[in-house]
């Protein structure tokens, strides 16, 4: 029986945290949120982000870019917002359209606003290990490992995904920490003989029922980062086979409900991060501290 991670529980408490930070601040930390076209699942995300600014007491702004806007158009709102000192996040929602390149788009977003963390620069610093911010999912992740009392330093983590957004900067933080970090991805010849290595056992494959009971050890960690869609009931489910795994697991994170309220948080808290620094209120950390 393993003990369930409440990241819903974990994320209201963080964002009451936040709140109290940010109304002693001299101003309000600004997140600017745009969305080019009309993906209903990306307008969702969206309003969920303006929603979350108006709980943590933040100031923001949305800008929707109707479809067939020009890559020129999100550019130059880019440009105004690197220069608007309201703004200390600006956060472009992907996937972008078509015509949009979005390797020029996030190098467009000035690296000291960049709250996702996505611009060369900054990914630069996630892997030196000195970033101030980082990326929302695998921050979540830190803290929810950091909440339950489990501790990176010495253990085998299995990383199965390696995306720019989750896998790749998941696995740059547990190796902070001290974990020793195995990747695993779609060129993985034999995943079950890595994922029965795992202490802890992060998943974000999007690829429903990958890792099932015989894949894990006894005691293991299991976080679930995927949200994988049934397109005709609409329910949400992760990677993990949660009935066969869980039962083996000393911790398991629940899909919905664990790595997804985490996400959503840690944008706030990148957001407030990123504020104070722009007032001169947090120290970045030094290159000093880059662990070894
Ligand atoms: P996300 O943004 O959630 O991280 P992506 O779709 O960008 O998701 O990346 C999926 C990752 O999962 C890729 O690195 C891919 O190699 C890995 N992956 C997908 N399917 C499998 C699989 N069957 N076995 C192992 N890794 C997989």
């Amino acid at each position: 029986m393993a003990q369930i991670i409440d990241g819903k529980a974990l994320a209201a408490g963080i964002r009451e945290r936040i709140k109290a930070e940010a109304a002693v601040l001299p101003r309000k930390p600004g997140l600017a949120v745009i969305l080019a076209g009309d993906d209903p699942a990306s307008q969702l995300y969206v309003k969920n982000k303006v929603k979350d600014c108006e709980e943590c007491g933040f100031y923001s702004r949305r800008y929707d870019l109707p479809n067939g806007s020009s890559e020129e158009m999100l550019l130059g709102i880019l440009n105004k917002l690197n220069a608007d000192s309201s703004i200390d996040g600006i956060l472009v929602q992907l996937p972008l359209p078509d015509q949009m390149d979005e390797k020029r788009i996030i190098e467009a977003i000035s690296p000291e606003k960049d709250v996702d963390v996505f611009h060369p620069l900054n990914v630069g610093r996630i892997v030196l290990g000195d970033s101030p911010v980082w990326p929302c999912t695998p921050a979540g992740i830190s803290e929810m490992l950091e909440a339950y009392h489990i501790p990176v330093d010495g253990k085998i983590c299995v990383m199965v995904g390696r995306s720019n957004i989750v896998g790749k900067p998941m696995g740059f933080r547990l190796l902070r920490d001290h974990g020793t970090v195995i990747y695993c991805h779609r060129h993985t010849p034999d995943l079950a003989a890595m994922t029965r290595q795992a202490d802890i056992l992060i998943v974000a494959a999007g690829c429903k029922g990958l890792i099932r009971g015989d894949m894990v050890k006894e005691g293991t960690i299991v976080i679930d980062v995927a949200m994988n869609r049934d397109p005709e009931s609409g329910k949400f489910s992760g990677d993990v086979v949660f009935d066969e795994v869980e039962p083996k697991a000393s911790f398991i994170t629940p899909v919905p409900g664990g790595v997804g309220p985490m996400t959503r948080a840690m944008l706030m808290k990148n957001t407030l991060t990123l504020a104070k620094l722009h007032m001169g209120l947090h120290e970045a950390p030094s290159y000093s501290r880059r662990y070894k």
